[in-house]
């Protein structure tokens, strides 16, 4: 058998191992993709220290994949072995459910997690159920894709459908991973974009990313910024500190809504009154189904948003993931294969 190179967690908590397995073959429903290009996302957290109810292990862990489909399973049509692929967070779901049958597949009920209910992109290749897969255009290479399938989808899909219009005042509260992107892709929905982040020398990253205006939270009160402004239509916060995110709260204009996709440890603080008048909201999002990646990537590929990346070899795992719970990776790290 030919065998293949992995980056597994053999335990929660345990460390990342360099292992050599089998290439696994496709079952009905599924592909299998020959892995070129794997980004490291914080929720990567929940396979590594095993945060997630159910996880099995040794896990490979990885959601934001790339590749080519290289052996097609029993069953499956309309995929055809070639087409370059991305699969994300939202690893399949199961047509049945009631979520399902209301065409609400991310919430799904039975819904599969890449890289936590089976074996994700820190590998060569892995199995992909063929619900998970999003076609990636041809303008976008395997390193620019991989982000995209969760950092990139998560805020696209967010703003897009976050009710704000273009001329709104839109303000994205982070610009690390996460913010990075959402900071473009807010500039290029036509919303007047501000970027909030720590420390004078986050300006000229938030200017080159197209932002309008940018906060200092060292200096600058958010709150007193935006409400000169008139409040934001919505406040997208892409951190993972909650005391910071509550203080972006009263920036909101009226009708406006805090937008969490930063999965913080600690719970937020709320005056109900700031809710109660002017109406304001709360609530979160997460990613989307394959077809949403789909359409983030093509709206990268017809403007030009794209993830600033740091590439690391499958073989520096460890390195890329310390890097990016450190919060000190600036941009993205992306794992390839060399595939
Ligand atoms: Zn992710
Ligand atoms: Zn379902």
């Amino acid at each position: 058998m030919a065998k293949m190179r992995a980056m597994q967690v053999p335990r929660p908590n345990g460390p990342f191992e360099l292992v050599e397995r089998e290439i696994p073959e496709p079952g009905a429903g599924t592909v299998r993709v020959k892995v070129e290009a794997c980004g490291v996302c914080h929720s990567d957290v929940f396979a590594k220290e095993g945060l997630f109810p159910g996880i099995q292990y040794p896990r490979v862990p990885g959601h934001e994949v790339a590749g080519v489909i290289d052996t097609i399973g029993p069953g499956v049509e309309s995929w055809k072995v070639g087409q370059r692929v991305g699969i994300g967070w939202h690893g399949g779901y199961c047509f049945y459910c009631n979520p399902c049958r209301h065409g609400d597949f991310i919430n799904c009920s039975k819904m599969k997690i890449c890289g936590l209910s089976y074996d994700g992109g820190y590998a060569d290749y892995m199995i992909a159920p063929v619900t998970a897969l999003a076609l990636i255009p041809d303008g976008i290479s395997p390193v620019e894709a991989a982000p995209l399938m969760c950092a990139g989808i998560t805020t696209f899909n967010a703003l897009r459908n976050s009710g704000a219009r273009p001329g709104d005042l839109v303000a994205i509260l982070g610009i690390g991973g996460l913010g990075h992107l959402a900071v473009q892709f807010a500039v290029k929905m036509g919303f007047k974009t501000y970027a909030i982040a720590r420390g004078k020398e986050k300006e000229a990253l938030a200017k080159k990313l197209g932002a309008h205006h940018y906060i200092d939270t060292q200096s600058q009160k958010i709150a007193d910024e935006l409400q000169q402004m008139g409040g934001a239509k919505v406040v997208l916060s892409t951190i993972t500190n909650s005391k910071a995110t509550q203080e972006a709260m009263p920036g909101l204009s009226i009708n406006g809504k805090l937008l969490i996709v930063g999965a913080a440890p600690e719970p937020l603080e709320v005056p109900p009154m700031l809710l109660i008048r002017g109406k304001r909201a709360i609530s979160g999002w997460a990613s989307g189904s394959s077809i949403d990646s789909e359409e983030t990537m093509s709206f990268c590929s017809q403007t030009g948003v794209r993830s600033m990346n740091e590439v690391f070899p499958l073989e520096r795992a460890a390195e890329a993931y310390d890097l990016m719970m450190s919060g000190k990776a600036r941009f993205r790290a992306v794992l390839t294969t060399g595939n």
